[in-house]
């Protein structure tokens, strides 16, 4: 069987972040999957059920009345390794499009009080296994050390930001072997030779 996408993630080099996970296509709308994670993988331990359970009812709610996303929000729920949770939207988006939603989703979170919603035995199969305290402590550290400081390294994979980064310094070396080529005529053949084979 073929490895799926996200197991190609390297889990060891992963920061909390907001991340997209991948894209499909269902007929011809585009479905993006966002990895919100909320621990470093294998560096820290992992949120326990009881919180992530209570994320996971305060998140769906939040999001599923929310006055401008509610209408695109496919499914929001638990990673299994319990590290995060993958929100899956409606529409092509990146990462950076949900930020201002997060923060807001987040600061709900870590202000709620009372009763946590759907959590009874006729609306829930565990509504016991819940931790208000945990998910507004969880929620509060998201914010403070990832989504209000965010920038492109908590936002897009780590594969992938290297190869952006390279981007620039791999056009001007392109640029300069050009303006080399072009000053000595002599070398031109030899040197167009080796750009064309970079
Ligand atoms: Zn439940």
């Amino acid at each position: 069987m073929d490895k799926i996408t996200s197991f190609t993630i390297n889990h060891l080099e992963l920061l909390p972040g907001v991340y997209v996970s991948r894209k499909d296509k269902a007929d011809n709308a585009v479905i993006t999957t966002f990895d919100i994670r909320m621990t470093r993988p294998n560096f820290e331990p992992v949120m326990n059920t009881a919180e992530v359970h209570t994320i996971e009812h305060l998140a769906a709610t939040f999001l599923r009345n929310h006055s401008l996303w509610k209408e695109r929000v496919l499914y929001f729920g638990p990673m299994g390794c319990r590290t995060g949770f993958y929100l899956l939207l409606s529409g092509d988006y990146e990462s950076r499009d949900i930020v201002p939603l997060m923060k807001e989703m987040f600061a709900f979170i870590r202000d709620y009080q009372g009763e946590v919603p759907g959590a009874c035995a006729r609306d829930c199969g565990n509504y016991l296994d819940m931790n208000l305290p945990m998910a507004n402590w969880l929620a509060d550290r998201f914010l403070r050390e990832v989504l209000d400081v965010i920038d492109d390294s908590r936002l897009i994979y780590l594969q992938l930001w290297m190869v952006l980064q390279e981007i620039p310094a791999l056009c001007q070396c392109y640029r300069m072997r050009v303006y080399f080529c072009q000053c000595t005529p002599v070398f031109s053949g030899q040197t167009h030779d080796a750009v064309a084979d970079s």
